[in-house]
């Protein structure tokens, strides 16, 4: 039996696209993972600390037959193997690569190291507006909220979403020949 997982990647160090479809087929490479579907990229200002490179960020609905201690794991080392550097840094500052568990189906995850759904996802339009995209009919476990009313609130809160997010890229379903490199809007 395997579960539906949505994942957040984001990166803003060095080639970030590259990093967001590296990572992508380096999951999709892990045994009992498979990548089913990748939003649109998103260009969106820092949050936390603001004081750094803008993020690309995309969200990815994974089938998995891994636990969550196990994915989350798994989800460590491939940060690790693109060069996460987790020495000496800012927290929530300058990353090759970040990936997180946003939702794990309905259930509900509390260990030490995992918190799922992701205690932020509900107030961060670059998650929410590719969850739109991508999950709009899934329900919150916690808020008991839809995805599109969550990113209402998230707008009515701190405004305009466009200000803050940029379409960057398609996002693309795999085929057999891997993941596609972003498709520009004006390929489309
Ligand atoms: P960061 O890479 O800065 O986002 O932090 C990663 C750490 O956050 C992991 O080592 C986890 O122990 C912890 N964590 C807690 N909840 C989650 C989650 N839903 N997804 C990913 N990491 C989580």
């Amino acid at each position: 039996m395997s579960d539906v997982v949505h994942i957040g990647l984001g990166s803003n160090l060095g080639d970030r696209v590259a990093a967001i479809f590296e990572a992508l087929e380096r999951l999709d490479d892990c045994e009992g993972v498979s990548v089913v579907r990748v939003s649109t990229l998103l260009e969106s200002e820092p949050v936390d600390v603001v004081d750094q490179p803008c993020f690309v960020n995309a969200v990815a609905s994974v089938r998995t037959v891994l636990r969550p201690e196990a994915f989350l794991a798994m989800l460590l080392q491939v940060e690790e193997a693109m060069g996460r550097d987790r020495g000496g840094v800012v927290p929530r500052g300058p990353r090759s690569i970040d990936l997180d568990i946003l939702l794990w189906g309905d259930e509900r995850v509390e260990t030490a190291d995992l918190t799922v759904p992701h205690p932020r996802l509900h107030e961060r339009a670059f998650v929410l507006v590719p969850l739109v995209e991508i999950a709009e009919t899934l329900t919150h476990p916690v808020l008991n909220e839809s995805m599109a009313n969550l990113l209402t609130q998230e707008i009515a809160c701190n405004g305009p979403v466009d200000l803050r997010c940029r379409m960057l890229a398609r996002g693309s379903l795999q085929d057999e020949s891997g993941f596609h490199g972003p498709r520009m809007e004006e390929d489309a």
